[in-house]
């Protein structure tokens, strides 16, 4: 075929004047553009779509969106966009990942190119593949996705933009960004995929909750007490608890205004915050049901700090034990129920002395057990007031205590007002 017939089968596909397409063909095959992409371009610069091999597929409201969706068609408004480099089959790329919204529901989204839009930006994005993500449809924006502003702008219920205060980050959240003070830091080297890597970690807060955070790219700006504006940080989970997440694509600013960090830690019902898979800080009031094995007067393995029975550390065989405190009490609070755990120092203000009296009952009583049970009876039944970090896996809840005490009001009325108070 030549130019001639292709403008003419073009023009009739199109519905535009001939000479107005032939003129544009030749115009690119003048700089060497193959026949099929310059008809491809003129199809696009008159509205005509792909080029008619792969049908637009039928546009769609996010609600209706499952996993049995090949590609769809949907009208939305970018609710927020992280940036992040991930290697895939062997490369690294930077991928663009976040929320999308319309008028009935919202839905992540995984851009593997740059398209330029952002938080805020009413799109129609075309041909966007349906994949499986953490048991959610997700699209998948790849190089057969188009996307063009959308004609009219896009009404969403949702907050539009990734500022959260930090008891409402949750592992898995992307593009977030923070108003925080940092309350801990320190450097670390570790052994990444590409040798060794200096890191640094450490705690921040505002006056909502505190959060753990790494960053991979490490930064002198996040000195402690330095208060400062977060943009496009991650969060995933890092030993039970959601973990902030600083990258290369991650802005820090000071901010002119301190940040007020909360003294207390939010207070959730045992259940609330079950739900919520994990925090960093956390306070709860509740009875306790019971002391567990292995409170009181326990050993622990030189090596590794694990707690030994009869002398066997689960990693290191037979061992010499230190002698060491600890208390493993079972928690109710009427939603759910939490084991919460008390170091030494913690442990030896409810057995009311140290390792040196509690060795010295044990050796009276020719019995290490006398221990948790004077633990025991002082605890169980008594309602407690406790904070701490909240980690949950498949044995269960564990909260690692840093503060333990008796509390004066009702745990089931404590539990209801902490339910009221969170509002769900
Ligand atoms: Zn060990």
């Amino acid at each position: 075929m030549d130019v001639n017939s292709h403008a003419e089968e073009l023009a009739s596909d199109l519905g535009v004047d001939k000479a107005e397409v032939k003129a544009d063909l030749e115009n690119l095959l003048e700089y060497s553009v193959p026949i099929d992409e310059a008809k491809q371009s003129v199809r696009r610069k008159h509205g005509g779509g792909g080029g008619g091999s792969s049908p637009t597929p039928e546009s769609v409201d996010l609600v209706e969106i499952t996993t049995d969706h090949g590609n769809v068609t949907a009208t939305v408004r970018v609710l927020t966009r992280g940036t992040r480099t991930i290697r895939y089959q062997g490369d690294d790329l930077t991928i663009r990942e976040g929320e999308l919204a319309d008028g009935t529901g919202t839905i992540s989204y995984t851009a593997w190119q740059d398209f330029g839009f952002e938080p805020g930006d009413s799109l129609t994005i075309g041909n966007a593949g349906v994949r499986e993500w953490d048991g959610e449809p997700e699209l998948n924006l790849n190089e057969s996705t188009t996307v063009a502003i959308a004609d009219e702008p896009v009404a969403v219920d949702h907050e539009v933009g990734g500022d959260r205060d930090l008891v409402d980050i949750a592992a898995g959240d992307r593009g977030r960004n923070v108003e925080v003070r940092v309350l801990e830091v320190e450097s670390k080297t570790i052994s990444g995929r590409d040798g060794e890597t200096e890191i640094r970690e450490g705690v921040v807060g505002d006056e909502t909750a505190k959060l753990p955070f790494t960053d991979w790219d490490p930064r002198p700006d996040l000195e402690v007490g330095a208060d400062l504006r977060i943009e496009d940080v991650y969060a995933r989970e890092f030993r039970g608890v959601p973990s902030i997440n600083l990258t290369e694509f991650t802005t820090v600013t000071p901010l002119s205004e301190p940040v007020s960090v909360a003294e207390s830690a939010p207070r959730l019902s045992v259940g609330e915050a079950v739900a919520s898979g994990g925090m960093f800080d956390v306070e709860f009031v509740g009875n306790v049901l019971e002391v567990r094995d292995g409170s009181g007067l326990i050993e622990r393995c030189p090596e590794c700090g694990r707690v030994t029975q009869n002398g066997q550390c689960r990693s290191h065989g037979e061992v010499d034990g230190e002698d060491d405190l600890r208390v493993k009490a079972i928690l109710d609070d009427g939603t759910d129920t939490v084991t919460v755990v008390l170091d030494d120092e913690l442990t030896a203000e409810v057995y009311g002395g140290g390792l040196d009296e509690a060795l010295a009952a044990a050796k009276d009583a020719m019995d290490k057990d006398v221990v948790a049970e004077s633990i025991a009876d002082t605890l169980v039944g008594g309602a407690y007031r406790v904070r701490g970090s909240l980690s949950v896996d498949e044995y269960g809840a564990t909260l690692d205590a840093t503060a333990f005490e008796e509390a004066d009001d009702d745990p089931a009325e404590s539990a209801r007002a902490a339910l009221a108070e969170v509002g769900r």
